[in-house]
Parts: structure tokens; sequence; C-alpha cells
């Protein structure tokens, strides 16, 4: 550890200039299928050193030329309703997503700069597109909707002020709203992982009987 430290701290003056944002200005225009996903995705390309994400993590024994780090956010609303129930009180809470609904931004990092003019028939950058393809699907968002509308939040109880009973409630939408945004992550972190397997992390094409449709499927 302490010889990776000094290793850092030794090359930092040299690698801070060779580190940086990679601008879609300075680059040629992207083919139709890729412009079509850069309106839809929220990416920042980046190279260096110094702009390593900080959740990258090293296979062991690889050198790592590459990763696409996601982060998804959500926004929701609750809506509650008082029902009696003989001599106990009901709260039911239902809940929407926000006007925001479910966010994704990407991280794609490159260890060395890429060849500008070739950037987009780069197979490393190709490898990372299919990766925010994946995370970017917004058959998430619909899936992460349905799950939030399928049921609502009871909370029962037979006294209380209702301040407490609102906010009891909202724990318990809280909760739910995460326990479904969690299905929704592992789910884009089996298909990072599924892609990763199949193509030797971009080392090689998917194989013959597969296509990035058939992993956002679920069924590669
Ligand atoms: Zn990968």
């Amino acid at each position: 550890m302490l010889g990776l430290g000094a290793i850092c701290l030794a090359g930092l003056p040299i690698a801070r200039a060779q580190s940086g944002t990679i601008l879609l200005s300075e680059l040629p225009p992207p083919p139709v299928a890729i412009a079509e996903l850069l309106k839809q995705a929220d990416i920042r390309f980046c190279y260096g050193w110094q702009e390593k994400p900080s959740s990258m993590t090293m296979p062991s024994g690889r050198r790592l030329d590459a990763l696409t780090v996601y982060k998804m956010k959500y926004d929701f609303r609750t809506q509650n309703r008082l029902q009696r129930r003989g001599s106990r009180q009901q709260m039911v809470t239902t809940i929407r997503l926000g006007r925001t609904g479910l966010t994704c931004g990407h991280v794609v990092w490159f260890r060395d700069l890429p060849n500008r003019e070739t950037f987009w028939t780069n197979w490393l950058v190709l490898h990372e597109l299919d990766h925010v393809r994946i995370s970017s699907d917004p058959r998430h968002e619909k899936q992460f909707r349905k799950r939030l509308s399928e049921n609502a939040v009871l909370v029962q109880q037979s006294g209380g002020s209702v301040s407490t009973f609102n906010g009891q409630s909202q724990q318990s939408a809280k909760g739910r709203v995460e326990a479904v945004f969690r299905e929704i992550t592992t789910l884009v972190d089996i298909r990072y992982k599924e892609l990763d397997r199949l193509t030797d992390h971009g080392l090689r094409a998917l194989p013959k009987d597969t296509t990035l449709d058939a992993i956002l499927n679920g069924s590669p």
C-alpha cells in the first residue's frame, strides 16, 4: 500500500496533465445510432489517472483500460388517504414517481485518451457505449413506475396523531421505493457483468448467437 502511495504521488504532476474531459465538440460527428444514444443518455467522457472514478475496481492481474460508472437517481411523490376501519384508522399511501422520474448519469473513463478521429469506431469506446445502452434502457423507468404503482403502502394505527401517522407511512413508502430501486440496479449490475463476461471486457465481439438486445431482454 505504501509503495503504491509513493508511486501515485511521484506520478501526480505528469498524470494531471494527462487527464481530462473529452468534449463532444472536440470529436467528429457520431454515427446516427450513437447520436441517438447520446441524446437519451447523460454521459461524461473522461480519461487519465486524475479522472478515474472512485468506485473503480480492478479485476486482479488485469489492467483496466476503460470503465463505465452509472449513477441512478429517483424522485418520488406520495399521496395519503386516511380510512376508518371500525375503531382503527388506516393510512393508505399511494406512491408515484416524481416529475424527473428515474434518471441515470454515466461517467465513461479511459486510461489513455482515445484517438479523437477514430473515437466512434474505437472498440473500447463501443464497448463502453454498450454498457451505457444497458443502464439507460428506458424500460428500467417503466418497470420502476409499474412496480411502484402495483401496491399502495398501508399503515394501521389505533391511536396517535395524524403527523405520527404521516411520518410512519412516509417511512414505509421510502422503504418500498428503495427496495424497488435496488431491484432495478441489481438487474443493471447483472447485465453489466453479463456483457463483460461474454466479451471479456470488450476484448472480443459478442458471440454470433448473442446480441446486445438479447442481454437487455435478459436472455443472452
Ligand atoms: Zn465492460
